[in-house]
This record gives C-alpha cells, structure tokens and sequence, in this order.
C-alpha cells in the first residue's frame, strides 16, 4: 500500500508525492517547481524515482528540467510536447508502471482544460492535474466546453470510493460558487465547514473522494434539475442540454 502526500508549490498548487514504507523512492505528480521538491526529497531522505505529468501548463511541469539535472536517469511519463524532458509519451489508456512499487495506473485522455491533459487513476487514486477539482473544474482554455463536459462525465464513471487529488487548493472559493449555485444543498454546506476548519489549521482539503464530488460538485451534474434550473436563471433562458448547462455553469464561475 502506497501513500501520497502533497508538496506545497507556488500561491495554491499541489505537487503530489507517492511512496511506499521501506522504500526510499518516490514518484512525484505535476512538479511545477523543482526547490520544494528536492527540499521535500532531502527531508525525507528519499530519491527520485520518477515523475508524472498531467498537461503542458508552466505550473505543472515546470521543475523538470532542474529535477532531472539532480536525477538524470528517471523516467517521465506525460502527453505528447507537454515538456522536452519526457522520456516516455503517453496516450488515453496506456498504462503506467511505478517500479519498485506495485502500482499500476491507467491513463484517461480529459481534453478541454488543454488540448493535451490526461489524468492517471488506479484503483485507489486519481490525479487529476486542473481538469477536475474538489467542487469544481479547470477552465476550458484550449478545448471547447462540450469537450471538457465530456472528459468529467468520463471521469465521474470511474469508481466513487476513487481519492481525488487535483493540482490546486481551490475547494474553499469552489464551495462558495456551488453554494451559489445551489444554496440548499446540504452536502455542500457541510462540506464547507468541515474545509474551512481544514484550511484554518493550513491543512489541504485534499484529497477528495470521487463520491463526494458527485454530491457537491455542480460542474459532475449538469443533468440534475436543480442545477439546470439555476443555470437557466443565471442565463435567462432555458436550457435543454447538460452541455448547455455546463458551459453557462462554466462562464458563470469565471467570473465569480
Ligand atoms: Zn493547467
């Protein structure tokens, strides 16, 4: 059994580490910047074994280079020209080896935050770099909307007892949006509570589980009434898909 800890990066982001007792390696996730991690890696006394990327943005990728100046020989998995230092190119279902560890991720391709982005999942954990986020989702910079409606829908059929680990602490100001969107839900509430204390103690409202995000996260229900009819509101006019729902859901936040 592995564990996955986060490494502080940046305002907000989150680099994820996995490591397993009695290894002293470890695999990181979206290394945007290489000082925190070779701080983390020097604490902890472990190596680098090991680097996931989840789409071409600075702020994932960005320690690359220097990492694999202090680790030369370590594979890097990612999509296709999201950095010059990947040394193995990966696609929508290719798998993903972490050796020495037992661990096994399949590859999903989530196009809309980028063009590029994929997310890794096994049965345990996805990391879903800026395409899914505790009670909300990336913005649609490089895909269309129905694109990135289409990669959550795919991810929200994944199992629910999945941890969800995303790129940036965002969960508080999302919560506050999907309150917005629907004030009476119950789950959303409570869930704020409970990620404001979290964040009052610096703690990271991270990980999420894929179930919960099913309950408070607007952007995974798009096909619900409530949902629906308040977007419909908010647009001023009705609206018959979950794809319309989703991109009028999607403008809304950008300017929350
Ligand atoms: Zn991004």
């Amino acid at each position: 059994v592995y564990s996955v800890s986060p490494i502080k990066a940046f305002s907000d982001n989150y680099i994820w580490s996995i490591t397993q007792d009695n290894h002293p390696q470890c695999f990181i996730v979206d290394p945007g910047d290489a000082k925190p991690v070779l701080t983390y890696l020097s604490e902890t006394n472990r190596v680098l074994s090991g680097i996931l990327l989840t789409h071409h943005h600075n702020d994932h990728v960005g320690g690359a280079a220097v990492l694999t100046q202090h680790f030369p020989d370590i594979p890097i998995w990612g999509p296709e020209n999201a950095s010059p230092h990947i040394t193995h190119v990966i696609k929508d279902n290719s798998h993903v080896e972490l050796e020495p560890f037992n661990i096994h991720f399949t590859v999903m391709a989530v196009p809309g935050h980028t063009l590029d982005h994929i997310i890794y999942y096994d049965t345990r954990s996805l990391f879903c770099g800026d395409t899914l986020f505790s009670a909300g989702c990336g913005r649609a910079f490089e895909g269309t909307y129905a694109q990135l409606h289409e990669s959550l829908c795919n991810i929200s059929a994944l199992d629910d007892s999945l941890l969800v680990y995303c790129g940036h602490e965002y969960t508080e100001k999302n919560l506050l949006f999907a309150l917005t969107v629907e004030a009476n839900n119950n789950n959303i509430q409570r869930t704020l509570e409970k990620i404001r204390s979290l964040r009052q103690n610096n703690q990271p409202s991270l990980p999420s589980t894929l179930q919960t995000e099913k309950k408070i996260n607007p952007f995974l229900r798009c096909h619900e009434e409530n949902i629906t009819l308040a977007a419909a509101t908010h647009a001023g006019k009705p609206l018959t898909t979950a794809n319309e729902v989703f991109e009028v859901l999607r403008q809304w936040k950008d300017k929350f």
